[in-house]
């Protein structure tokens, strides 16, 4: 394929608008003005679309989160286009700067590290001002950790809720995962290796065994999925110590009402009860099959009587 002619674009030098494949040169047309929200690999840089590529080549410029990050990509696809950084700590300078560059008609690819950006990564109110002050925004879909980790969980998909990063301290973390016991989905975490181990035993702690997944370094060499119930994927990162890389957790939703059995649910308290109070034991219970705390704490209070 022949090599596009340089072309010139606005407040910038002239440059190639094209991209490489397979030592194949293919342009990268000039774009319409506006925002173009693109999702880049989450590890292995096969796995980026061409749309993506096109749009990335074509764009005046790319707003990254980390453009040493995002050069390797743009080197690997030969893409010449100016990087210029957009993340939480000059985004209140840089939004304004971007949003002003759109307006005069340029039009801005926003890339985040890794995956979707705005998904547990900046973008969100850059995209928010964008849309009110009339320009356009177009989506170049593509990875997304969530999504490459609940094809691979082996757990159910037909509604999952994605909470990204759980709070670092021990007691926001149990409160923010007791608030989303009773959601009848699966959940999906991102946590950093160095936390893995004791977000398990919070998680174990107020869902109960149920069953879960950690999806590690995916799309990458040392990929790897780890299928067991919560407290036993706990206790193995308790034992084996800080694994390395990137990490998504994805846990299988509670048993639902009409699912959880009197007698499980019996079984479960009377356990419960052994160690914990009728009020910890109700609320331990209660998360682990997503039911209202109080309808089983009457429960809880009644089999305790009948035990004295
Ligand atoms: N925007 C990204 C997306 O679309 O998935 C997520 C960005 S967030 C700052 C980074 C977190 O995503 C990591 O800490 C990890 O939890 C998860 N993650 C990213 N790449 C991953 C991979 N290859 N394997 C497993 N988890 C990954």
């Amino acid at each position: 394929m022949t090599r596009a002619p340089p072309s010139k674009s606005v407040g910038d030098e002239p440059r190639e608008r094209s991209f490489l494949v397979h030592d194949a040169t293919v342009p990268g047309p000039p774009l319409a003005p506006g925002l173009y929200v693109v999702a880049t690999p989450i590890g292995n840089l096969a796995d980026v679309t061409l749309r993506a590529l096109s749009i990335l080549a074509g764009a005046d410029a790319i707003l990254a989160e980390d453009t040493r990050v995002s050069r390797k990509l743009l080197a690997r696809y030969g893409i010449e286009t100016p990087l210029s950084p957009y993340h939480e700590h000059n985004a209140a300078e840089a939004r304004p700067r971007a949003l002003r560059r759109m307006r005069d008609g340029q039009a801005l690819a926003l890339i985040s590290d890794a995956g979707t950006p705005l998904i547990s990564d900046p973008g969100y109110r850059l995209v928010a001002e964008a849309v009110a002050s009339g320009l356009a925004v177009t989506a170049i879909p593509g990875a997304s950790a969530t999504l490459a980790a609940l094809c691979v969980a082996g757990l159910p998909t037909d509604r999952f809720f994605f909470e990204g990063f759980l709070p670092p301290r021990s007691a926001a973390r149990r409160e923010r995962i007791n608030a989303l016991a009773a959601i009848p989905a699966t959940l999906v975490f991102y946590e950093a290796p160095s936390r893995l181990a004791e977000t398990l035993a919070d998680l174990a702690l107020e869902l109960g065994a149920r069953p879960a997944a950690i999806a590690r370094e995916l799309t990458k060499l040392n990929e790897e999925v780890r299928r067991a119930p919560l407290d036993a994927l706990a206790a193995h990162y308790a034992a084996a110590g800080e694994p390395r890389g990137e990490i998504v957790i994805v846990v299988g939703p509670a048993e639902s009402r009409e699912t959880a059995s009197e007698d499980v649910l019996t079984k479960d308290l009377a356990e419960a009860l052994r160690t914990l109070s009728v009020k910890d034991a109700a609320a331990v219970v209660a998360a682990r099959h997503g039911l209202p705390r109080r309808q089983v704490y009457s429960r809880a209070l009644a089999l305790a009587g009948t035990r004295r």
